[in-house]
């Protein structure tokens, strides 16, 4: 027992399974194929061209102020033009420039969650979304996923007569599973979130990054301005997840309510990575970097299937995304993958167990992939490791 004087919450901050790897795999000095975070290829961030920009952007001064807290107007202006005929496409009055989707969804709770609150969440989803609302304790409630998404049908009986305060999507190439929520069930998402009152939350960092199949409109587009729906948005995946830059998309009324959240809480956004941003988009180099990207992850996707065929098809099933960075694998041989992830770091691969993707610890037979990072090459030597991994813990 510590005697230090904790603030109640202080308790409920569970952290990140998938953060906490990035410290421990800098800490190996063994040669490790890493499909464990969910970053970009290295060779797939710009860094040639924001090294340019940086040249002229960054040598004066005033880069190095503080920036208005809903964005640099720059790169305020500059969103707005990225997003006009998208999907997305907004307006001034509802863009607030922020540190990062974590920050949108951390903005988001302080705003939207009381301690207690019921909030909806996919089972298997995204770690960090969940952590945050854990950490403004909320109660939290699993829905499972397939194929398209979370099975909203489910959601009514799970729910048993309470009101959700929010409900928490990843509706496109979702993380981890690589599943991309029906246009059905968007409409019926929205249309029970309307009848509870409840908010939701559009996290959707992946959807710009689709290499196969047919576009569906955002939860943004559907949900035609209704204040309940909060879209939160990054560059992390587009361009740089180290610039820390992404953006929350939310009634106007919230837009005041969310710079009074941000000045309590870091005043501003990074204004050399905003200038940075509004730099690569003005010079219109967004569109031809995404068609580069797109066509890369579809291909190490791909690898990422052959690899797993040919090692894992007599013990696996895994899902198969149309675009995004992660794929989902559900071993069919009894194997603990918290004690694989063991097995496997000193094999020289590291990955996700599934564990860390639900708050009650479902999943200890599955595992998230992150095949955007890694080579073709190098995924087929780090799924064959892998198998010799699986193979130590359960001769065949
Ligand atoms: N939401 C989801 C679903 C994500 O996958 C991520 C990044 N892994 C984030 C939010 C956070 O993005 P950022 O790095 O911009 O904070």
């Amino acid at each position: 027992m510590s005697a230090l004087p904790y603030a109640a919450r202080a308790t409920g901050l569970v952290g990140s399974v998938i953060d906490s790897s990035t410290s421990l795999l800098h800490k190996q000095t063994h040669d490790i194929v890493r499909f464990a975070m969910g970053s970009p290829a290295a060779e797939a961030v710009p860094a040639d061209i924001l090294s340019a920009i940086a040249g002229e952007q960054l040598s004066r001064p005033d880069a190095y102020d503080y920036a208005a807290t809903e964005g640099d107007p720059p790169l305020h202006a500059a969103l707005l033009e990225m997003l006009r005929g998208t999907s997305d496409e907004t307006t001034a009055d509802r863009l607030t420039v922020t540190a990062g989707g974590m920050q949108g969804l951390d903005l988001f709770c302080k705003i939207f969650v009381d301690p207690g609150d019921l909030v909806v969440v996919e089972s298997p989803t995204y770690t960090n979304g969940s952590a945050t609302a854990l950490s403004y304790g909320a109660e939290l409630l699993e829905v499972p996923v397939d194929d398209d998404g979370m099975i909203v049908d489910n959601l009514p009986k799970l729910l048993d007569g309470r009101r959700p305060k929010a409900i928490y999507t990843i509706p496109t190439f979702q993380n981890p599973s690589g599943a991309t929520l029906s246009l059905a069930r968007r409409n019926q998402l929205l249309e029970l979130a309307r009848t509870w009152g409840s908010m939701v939350i559009d996290d959707d960092p992946y959807g710009l990054l689709r290499f196969a199949g047919d576009p569906l409109p955002t939860l943004r587009e559907l949900g035609a301005g209704d204040p309940l729906v909060f879209s939160v948005r990054t560059f992390s995946k587009i361009v740089a997840p180290g610039l820390r830059v992404g953006w929350v998309d939310a009634d106007p009324e919230l837009q005041q309510v969310l710079i009074n959240a941000k000045q309590a809480m870091d005043t501003c956004t990074n204004l050399p990575a905003q200038r940075l941003l509004a730099g690569f988009l003005t010079g219109g180099h967004l569109e031809d970097h995404l068609v580069r990207q797109r066509a890369e992850y579809r291909r190490r996707k791909e690898a990422m299937h052959a690899a797993l065929t040919e090692h894992f098809g007599d013990i696996a099933r895994w899902t198969d995304p149309e675009g995004g960075f992660f794929l989902w694998v559900t071993l069919e041989n009894g194997i603990n993958t918290e004690e694989l992830f063991e097995m496997a770091l000193p094999e020289g691969v590291a990955f996700i167990p599934g564990p860390a993707f639900s708050p009650t610890g479902r999943f200890s037979n599955a595992f998230r992939l992150c095949f955007a990072s890694t080579a073709p090459d190098r995924i087929w030597e780090g799924v064959t490791r892998l198998r010799r991994a699986a193979d130590k813990l359960a001769p065949n």
